[in-house]
């Protein structure tokens, strides 16, 4: 249908005039960040890709794979041109993709540092998978990347955005808990064979960096304090050949400047729900699958009042997106996010002085 000026105009004041236009409406909704996946693994799939399908902020634009047939089936799933689809090989030509902004870096731990720099050099905004990298230099210059690329960088601690974390560490800043005294967490699994998180090359460590890094991470943000003393003891107990490379079990204290003492565990060797409890003068707060994507459960006893509890829903749809639209927002609106690389960096040390501390001859 072909319009005069004027009919156009008179349909435009009415509102019709979008219809003879197919790209305003596209042109006046914000636009989405599109996040280029890099590994089609577990978590990019079974969570983070699921997470923003329908996401109002973030889209899945494009796809990193060293399996062909794997990326066809998800870039049919998530509507991204076969154009979009890239190798571990052909990885810098991200570049040349506007429709990519951000990439996604789920891959194993000790390739997130060279994949995260070729995402910044190719002029992209990097959210990295935990954790970070597998050396304290790697981080460093994961930071330096992005920071000379002058590109974000987010490390993926998705319970910094967590409704039920973010409770207990607001009971905790408000004083319900009276003066904080201890805090005890654990987290772990039992590894099956053949994993690469077994691999020491691959993971930089055994559960300590995969899921102990969410105890530690936890006792900094709820003590709001830097650790000061570490003490450390890690084990195996089970010489069936999953850990020739790893720890399989691994114990720390950690000393904040306060006095709080934090005892920390991490397995490989067994089921150790993810957990934390904190000792106050006042009362008891305690976080069950603390760590987890659902079914979180906060309970704080406060001497004197009633029992304070709180549930994350189940399943949580919300976890993985909350992340992935926190960082199109802070890409937007050029503001610095919740978990930037200096928190990562910061992990990665204790992490190394906890590995140092089990190498220390006993006294
Ligand atoms: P996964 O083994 O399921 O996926 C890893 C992906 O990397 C696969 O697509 C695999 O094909 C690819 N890959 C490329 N090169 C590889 C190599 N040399 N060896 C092995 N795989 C290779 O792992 P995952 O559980 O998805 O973990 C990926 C990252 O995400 C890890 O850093 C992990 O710590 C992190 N993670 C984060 C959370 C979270 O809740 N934030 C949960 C699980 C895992």
């Amino acid at each position: 249908m072909k319009l005069t000026r004027r009919e156009f105009n008179r349909l435009l004041a009415l509102g019709a005039g979008a219809h003879f236009i197919p790209n305003l409406h596209a042109q006046t909704e914000p636009r989405k960040t599109g996040y280029c996946i890099v590994g089609l693994g577990r978590i990019s799939m079974q969570h983070f890709m699921p997470a923003i399908k329908n996401s109002a902020k973030a889209r899945v634009t494009a796809l990193v794979s060293g399996h062909r047939d794997k990326a066809e089936r998800m870039a049919t799933e998530y509507r991204v041109p076969t154009s979009s689809i890239y190798s571990y090989d052909n990885y810098d030509a991200i570049a040349a993709n506007p429709n990519i902004d951000a990439v996604y870096v789920a891959l194993p731990n000790s390739m997130h540092a060279e994949y995260s720099i070729r995402a910044a050099k190719a002029g992209k905004h990097v959210l990295c998978e935990k954790p970070m990298s597998t050396t304290v230099a790697d981080a460093r210059a994961m930071i330096a990347a992005c920071q000379h690329a002058q590109k974000k960088l987010m490390i993926g601690y998705r319970c910094h955005l967590e409704p039920v974390n973010l409770r207990a560490v607001q009971l905790i800043r408000d004083g319900k808990l009276g003066k904080v005294q201890a805090i005890e967490s654990t987290f772990g699994f039992n590894i099956g064979p053949n994993e690469w998180r077994t691999n020491r090359k691959l993971a930089g460590g055994g559960p300590l960096m995969d899921v102990g890094i969410y105890s530690l991470n936890a006792c900094r943000y709820l003590t709001g304090e830097e650790p000061v003393e570490i003490d450390a003891h890690s084990s195996v107990i089970d010489h069936d050949g999953r850990f020739t490379e790893v720890e399989e079990n691994i114990s720390w204290t950690m000393t904040f400047p306060s006095g709080v003492v934090a005892s920390c565990n991490s397995t490989y060797g067994a089921t150790m729900p993810g957990f934390y409890r904190v000792h106050g003068s006042r009362g008891m707060l305690n976080l069950d699958n603390a760590f987890i994507y659902e079914g979180l459960v906060l309970r704080a006893d406060i001497d004197g009042a009633e029992p304070i509890v709180m549930r994350s829903p189940s399943p949580d749809p919300a976890h993985f997106a909350a992340e992935a639209e926190h960082f199109a927002d802070c890409i937007q609106q050029n503001q610095q996010n919740k978990a930037p690389g200096e928190e990562g960096l910061r992990d990665m040390e204790l992490m190394m002085r906890i590995y140092d501390s089990c190498k220390r001859p006993a006294a």
